[in-house]
């Protein structure tokens, strides 16, 4: 499928839960004490600190920042992949490190490369509990998707597509492992497989 790899060599949910993946996913509350859903723009891998992330496919950096919430962040543009004609960018926040070769726009990336280590920074960095440690992982239809706040659900969402666009469902129960240094289909479709998986 699309021929792209997982940004992670294990791949999970945080904490296996709905609320970290895409979508109207969370709530917020309000002074009055009611709840409001509240979106998240992309999905939270649990990731220990350190842990080596790889380009999903073919592309170029298209844009590297520091600081804010988001953190250590690289958005890489995707040569062929495309979204209803869009051209698909992914996010990758929080990091702890971007390798060298990476920090300059307009880099070629190939899939499978260590792009650099997830990390806690940007609002991550207070996290206390290590569960929560993970890559801030999104899909987007350009460079700098408007942040937002989530709150507001109209507008939360501009320049972003769920990463189920590509990876079907959210790894929520079980972890998606993924070595894969040659180009094959994502692990999720290996189910259809009857022998030989390994
Ligand atoms: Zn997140």
């Amino acid at each position: 499928m699309y021929g792209v790899r997982w940004p992670l060599v294990e791949n999970q949910i945080r904490r296996g839960l709905r609320n970290h993946t895409y979508g109207a996913v969370r709530m917020k509350k309000l002074d009055d004490g009611t709840l409001v859903p509240r979106a998240h723009q992309g999905w939270d891998f649990y990731a220990p600190v350190g842990t080596v992330c790889f380009a999903i496919a073919d592309g170029k950096v298209a844009s590297v920042k520091y600081g804010g919430d988001y953190g250590t962040q690289i958005v890489i543009e995707l040569d062929s992949i495309k979204c209803l004609g869009h051209k698909i960018y992914v996010m990758y926040a929080h990091l702890n490190s971007i390798r060298d070769r990476f920090k300059k726009v307009g880099a070629a990336v190939r899939r499978g490369e260590i792009i650099g280590e997830t990390g806690k920074t940007g609002n991550a960095r207070n996290l206390p509990n290590p569960a929560d440690c993970h890559l801030h992982f999104e899909l987007r239809t350009m460079v700098d998707a408007p942040q937002g706040d989530g709150k507001n659900l109209s507008t939360s969402f501009i320049g972003r597509i769920s990463p189920g666009f590509l990876y079907t469902e959210p790894p929520l129960t079980s972890k998606v492992f993924d070595f894969c240094a040659p180009i094959g289909p994502l692990s999720p479709t290996r189910k259809n497989v009857t022998n030989g998986d390994n």
